[in-house]
């Protein structure tokens, strides 16, 4: 039996797969870059597809920064033709949910940084505003807001006891709706360092309070719908390029977009493989499509 998927291409082959979609969805770090380092090629490679005439999107489980701040990162790594509009962070879903599907009517907690606040903010979503007092205060009478009726968790470098203890009080009340920004457990920093990701911050506030957040960023349909819903593109005219199989690709799958792995992030082409070759049916849902060395592949399509 040979099992579909993973299927290694390049040169023609992608020129064929590129020919075939009108809408490409590249997640961001790993992808199109590393940190503070663009992938080689990549700025050419969007530049390329735009003016071959296909939309590009970019989809992104960062919520360090508001859009108009990735605008200026994009720029700063050389990619000169990248607009807000085509930018989907999860601290931007974050605040459409918020404003235009949960209709929240009171207040927002987040446990986060300035990315999700200034996208409240933008959203026009009200929030309590972020704690400047560090001094203490204590888990007797810190002060609590009556007008919580959302908890939001994203990545937080601020993150402490008495945010998880004020959030776990907010979330008492059932009708006080729990939201994390994205799922990620951990990140890949330079020399081989790691920072914990939002995951690894809903997770203790999960067990603190027994509940389930719902989750905005991939491998949640919320960010396709943002887009589909914005620019009306239809799944079957979609490639999904991504590196980590567990919020990537199977956010590809969960949305009916093909899918293809790149090999310049976090997810390597065994444990592919390994899902591929699993016996477990839910496993297949991290399978990509398709596997490339690099997105800068996708410029060599006239070899072969
Ligand atoms: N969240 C944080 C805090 C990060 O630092 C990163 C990657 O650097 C991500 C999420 C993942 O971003 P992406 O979805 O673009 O890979
Ligand atoms: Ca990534």
């Amino acid at each position: 039996v040979t099992s579909k998927g993973c299927q290694k291409i390049r040169g023609s082959q992608i020129k064929e797969l590129l020919d075939a979609k009108r809408n490409v969805l590249f997640d961001c770090d790993g992808v199109i870059w590393n940190g503070e380092t663009a992938v080689p090629g990549a700025p050419e490679v969007v530049s390329s597809l735009k003016q071959q005439g296909k939309n590009v999107f970019f989809v992104t489980n960062n919520c360090t920064r508001p859009r108009e701040n990735y605008v200026q990162k994009f720029s700063r790594l050389g990619f000169n033709d990248v607009a807000q509009e085509e930018i989907f962070s999860s601290a931007y879903c974050s605040a459409v949910y918020l404003r235009d599907v949960a209709k929240v009517q009171g207040k927002v907690f987040v446990i986060g940084g300035s990315g999700v606040y200034n996208e409240l903010r933008d959203a026009g979503v009200p929030f309590v505003e972020e704690e400047t007092d560090t001094s203490g205060g204590s888990i007797y009478d810190c002060p609590l807001d009556s007008e919580v009726k959302a908890v939001l968790v994203g990545y937080d470098e601020k993150f402490n006891f008495l945010k998880l203890a004020k959030a776990c009080c907010y979330l008492r009340n059932a009708d006080c709706l729990f939201l994390a920004t994205d799922p990620d457990p951990w990140h890949p920093l330079r020399g081989g360092r790691v920072t914990p990701g939002s995951g690894s911050l809903t997770a203790a506030l999960e067990t603190a309070t027994d509940r389930k957040a719902t989750v905005i960023g991939k491998p949640s349909r919320f960010m396709f719908e943002c887009i589909a819903s914005q620019f009306g593109v239809d799944p079957a005219q979609c490639l999904m390029v991504g590196d980590r199989l567990e919020t990537d690709i199977l956010f590809g799958t969960n949305c009916g977009l093909d899918t293809m792995l790149t090999l310049t992030g976090v997810s390597k082409m065994e444990e592919a493989e390994g899902y591929r070759d699993s016996e477990a049916p839910e496993k297949k849902d991290f399978v990509p499509d398709y596997v490339v060395d690099t997105i800068a592949d996708f410029l060599q399509t006239e070899e072969e």
